[in-house]
């Protein structure tokens, strides 16, 4: 029998779920906030939906899908980032536009394993469609800026750029080409297979020498369209007015093809993550919808990744809150079961000890399970109606009257 999980995946274990769920509880209440409601999409679609997004046109499509046939003959994928199958089943359903949605849940990429990165991944994502700008840009990049600052990062950047559109992109990409051309000596392999299929790609090469020579290559940033211009301009300077902190990084393009406009990414300096230093990032696809056959839709979004998240949150502790009564002697479990009744029917977490561990045993599990309070009860504690609760975070304990005991644990005035 096979006893580890495959490669590229990850277990949540309780205390990492708890972690997760910490942050996945934050998004919520984050994206919320912004009027954005969620959207669950199934984990896979017809590959044909991932084929014609435009965005995938490239590596991930070719190399890096769960692709299979099922058994009814239906050629699948799982998944590889959310986009595409919230934008089908807007146009499914003819959504009524402008919406804006989010969504939690796990993508899939055969990627090479490394720290942060995953085969089965889960992603944090909003989409707003149906809105032209420039002021929905600004909110998206406000929700990640609000959603890291309430997790506690305070080291994420926010790069912003722009990436042109159909009628401002061919001319410096043929600009691009040339410089390319031109040095082409320079350049490292993998940059000669992007000159060839999208040179701006070009830009996320982490080679040093191909980094520091596209300093003087073409930015697309300088060769947008009027329209794009004024669409920038305006982004840039409500990011200004709403005080949200950013970085113009002329070199920053994003994963997906389908991008147009507005595209950040958010950038973390925790040592935790190395060179998985992306948090996640999106922007505006403004011609995806039309790709799929709908209408003409602006449409802007972004995803986020969470085990990158937790891995900058660093190594949860864990959150302690059930109580754990200990009966001191078997023939006081009646009393230990009733009070147990009690904390639950109270909407208290509690767990009652077994009668074969005895208390420094029953101790131990309390302290395994993450319990809050222990509560022991010997038979003179019975005969006072008096019982022992134990504090296992401040490391108090006090007597207390058994008909106190809920308000006691309840009220947290009166904990000690
Ligand atoms: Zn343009
Ligand atoms: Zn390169």
């Amino acid at each position: 029998m096979i006893i580890s999980n495959p490669k590229g995946t990850q277990d949540f274990l309780p205390l990492q779920s708890g972690q997760k769920h910490l942050v996945e509880t934050r998004f919520r209440e984050t994206v919320g906030l912004y009027g954005f409601s969620e959207i669950v999409t199934p984990t896979f679609e017809h590959t044909e939906l991932f084929l014609r997004s435009t965005g995938l046109t490239t590596d991930i499509i070719t190399k890096q899908i769960y692709q299979f046939i099922d058994k009814g003959g239906r050629d699948i994928t799982l998944r590889p980032e959310g986009t595409p199958g919230i934008v089908r089943a807007v146009l499914q359903y003819n959504l009524k536009l402008p919406v804006r949605m989010f969504y939690i849940g796990p993508m899939f990429r055969y990627e090479r394993p490394q720290k942060g990165r995953y085969r089965e991944f889960y992603q944090l994502g909003v989409e707003a469609v149906g809105e032209i700008g420039p002021d929905i840009d600004v909110e998206i990049i406000e929700i990640g800026s609000r959603f890291f600052t309430g997790l506690g990062l305070k080291d994420v950047i926010t790069k912003v750029n722009s990436v042109g559109c159909a009628v401002c992109r061919p001319k410096h990409r043929t600009e691009l080409g040339l410089f390319l051309e031109r040095n082409k000596a320079k350049i490292c392999d993998d940059c000669k297979g992007r000159a060839e299929r999208n040179p701006m790609r070009i830009f996320d090469c982490k080679e040093a020498t191909c980094q520091e020579l596209y300093i003087n290559a073409p930015k697309i940033v300088d060769y947008l369209c009027f329209d794009c211009q004024q669409h920038f301009q305006s982004v840039l300077n409500e990011l200004v007015e709403r005080k949200i902190p950013f970085e113009l990084n002329k070199m920053m393009v994003r994963g997906l093809d389908y991008y147009t406009r507005t595209a950040f990414e958010f950038v973390s300096s925790s040592s935790e993550l190395g060179a998985q230093d992306s948090l996640g990032g999106g922007g505006r696809y403004d011609n995806l919808v039309e790709d799929f056959g709908g209408p003409k839709t602006p449409a802007i979004g972004f995803a986020l990744g969470l085990e990158r998240i937790m891995l900058a949150l660093g190594t949860p502790r864990p959150i302690r809150k059930a109580v754990y009564i200990i009966p001191l002697d078997p023939s006081i479990q009646k009393q230990g079961k009733e009070l147990l009744r009690l904390l639950r029917n109270a909407n208290i977490p509690a767990l009652l000890n077994n009668p074969d561990k005895n208390l420094r045993a029953g101790l131990g599990i309390a302290d395994n399970l993450a319990c809050e309070y222990v509560i022991i009860i010997g038979s003179e504690e019975v005969k006072k109606q008096i019982y022992t609760v134990k504090n296992l975070v401040k490391r108090t304990q006090k007597q207390v009257p058994q008909n106190q005991i809920i308000e006691v644990l309840t009220n947290k005035e009166n904990q000690s």
